[in-house]
């Protein structure tokens, strides 16, 4: 039992966003009293566990959601910058013993696009073109024929029938990451450097009195300067309990996902890479079927999925209420209108719920034409809390990627959305820092530059920058350079 107390920050949840956002905090000011509330009995048991999760770092080296147009590679390159600087927040890590042996939590893991017929196979030849000379995307290679193909991951060719044509393409500066064991680590440090870390222990309400937020946990109440709400699916849930007016209008579009999981040592050691594919019509774009490598506490394994349903859950181990209970007189327009507008998304999801496994298996033969049932087994992944937001024209919208709500005083900020998720928590977390202490801004520079070197500027466009980013961070996180 633990009775009031007074905190500078109080952290939400103990997913990767508040175990980044305590771990850079306690960097740039260590005389910060913080406290980390997690309503489950262990910290990163829900989207930032490795298995709720695929681990691909996502530097936008082989989802083919971040180019709809092969010609225009903005929004890629922008994703792979904001990867940049996870790899350089944890290679500070790893110098400073924060992090611990890199091999514990990222894997050099070459990231692959394959696709099928003539129309894709001439979008990703464009694609490539257009990617092939960004500094950041150094060294992707190209191919439309089997054979090469098959040297780089024979269980794509296998079996296959030769007569339809095909193309992929390969960087090896791709990663596999163990998100849980980095949000681990990190809180791991938290406690030694002094924030109090409460387990088991939901925070149920939230209300601001002049400048100070007072929570009501499951063991007694604390308050706090500032809150950051690191809740994953709960984040909506929490700010609706905290009254800004700044959550008005917002709601939430869960997904839920499934994942084939195989540890056949003889499939695991023909195919390393992370390989993504074009989204089936209908499907929402983080639902691009992929074969992963997936290596976890030093064990790996093979994964394809997601799979994805529809489930009122905000979280795995969230309620069935969660949708219905999120519904307020200020979102009900943007829900009723995300639902009318994405009726082919919905009846989607809802025919892939209540597919049988069989059905499901034919996806992975369409991938691996060899593969056998009996070397698969399904496993469920996180709930995707999708951002449902107002939209003047439309009413209201459904967006795919992240993004972070805050009162206009910056007492308290959320973080809603799960794409591209826990690859750019840093980048996430430095916007969330930016509103929380604009006063603090100068005097964190310095730190924050020593942290993170490319902050505030580009690399892509400086190709001798970039080269020295990637091979510093591969050094330090025993990458492929
Ligand atoms: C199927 C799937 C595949 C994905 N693949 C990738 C990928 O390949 N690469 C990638 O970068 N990202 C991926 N993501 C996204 C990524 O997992 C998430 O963006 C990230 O883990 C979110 O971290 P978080 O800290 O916000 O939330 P979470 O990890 O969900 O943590 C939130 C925590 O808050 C706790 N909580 C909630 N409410 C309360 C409360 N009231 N009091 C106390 N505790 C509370 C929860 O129990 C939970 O532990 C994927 C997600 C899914 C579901």
């Amino acid at each position: 039992m633990n009775s009031s107390k007074n905190y500078d920050v109080v952290l939400i949840g103990g997913g990767i966003m508040s175990a980044t956002l305590g771990t850079l905090l306690k960097e740039l000011d260590p005389k910060l009293s913080i406290a980390l509330y997690e309503r489950l009995n262990e910290v990163a048991q829900e989207s930032s566990n490795p298995w709720n999760n695929a681990g691909t770092g996502h530097a936008a080296l082989c989802e083919l959601n971040y180019m709809p147009n092969p010609t225009d590679p903005s929004k890629a390159i922008q994703i792979n910058e904001q990867f940049q600087l996870s790899r350089q927040f944890w290679s500070y890590l790893v110098e400073k013993k924060i992090l611990g042996d890199p091999k514990t939590f990222i894997d050099s893991t070459p990231h692959m696009t394959f696709v099928q017929g003539e129309k894709d196979v001439e979008y990703l030849a464009k694609r490539f073109e257009s990617l092939k000379d960004q500094p950041l995307f150094s060294g992707m290679e190209f191919s439309k024929d089997p054979k090469q193909i098959a040297k780089w991951t024979p269980l794509l060719i296998d079996g296959r029938d030769e007569s339809k044509p095909i193309a992929a393409t390969r960087i090896e500066s791709g990663t596999d990451v163990d998100f849980g064991a980095i949000t681990s680590q990190m809180v791991n440090h938290l406690k030694a450097a002094g924030v109090e870390v409460f387990t088991g222990n939901e925070v149920k309400s939230l209300y601001k009195t002049n400048k100070t937020w007072s929570l009501k946990h499951a063991t007694g109440t604390a308050t706090a300067k500032f809150v950051f709400v690191g809740a994953g699916g709960w984040a909506l849930k929490m700010l609706q309990k905290s009254g800004i007016p700044e959550a008005k209008g917002y709601g939430t579009f869960p997904v839920s996902g499934e994942f084939l999981k195989t540890t056949n040592k003889d499939l695991i050691t023909k195919h390393h890479a992370k390989v993504y594919s074009q989204a089936a019509v209908g499907a929402p774009p983080m639902s691009v079927p992929h074969l992963d490598t997936r290596v976890v506490n030093g064990q790996a394994s093979l994964l394809f999925g997601p799979y994805a349903g529809l489930n009122p859950k905000f979280l795995k181990q969230g309620s069935i209420l969660d949708l219905p209970l999120s519904v307020r007189l200020a979102n009900i327009v943007p829900y009723l209108s995300v639902a009318v507008s994405n009726l082919g998304l919905i009846k989607y999801l809802m025919t892939e719920v209540t597919k049988s496994n069989a059905k499901k298996f034919e996806l992975l033969k369409d991938f691996v034409p060899n593969a056998d049932p009996k070397d698969w087994e399904f496993i469920t992944a996180g709930q995707r809390a999708q951002v449902i937001k107002k939209d003047a024209k439309k009413g209201g919208v459904l967006q795919f990627g992240t993004e972070v709500v805050s009162s206009a005083d910056g007492s308290i900020a959320a973080l809603l959305g799960a794409s591209p998720g826990a690859s750019t928590a840093v980048y996430i977390m430095l916007e969330v820092l930016k509103r929380a202490y604009p006063e603090r801004t100068t005097e964190w520079h310095k730190k924050l530059k020593e942290m993170i070197p490319s902050i505030g500027t580009e690399l892509n466009t400086d190709a001798k920058k970039a080269k020295s980013s990637l091979a510093a961070t591969a050094k330090a996180l025993k990458l492929k350079a």
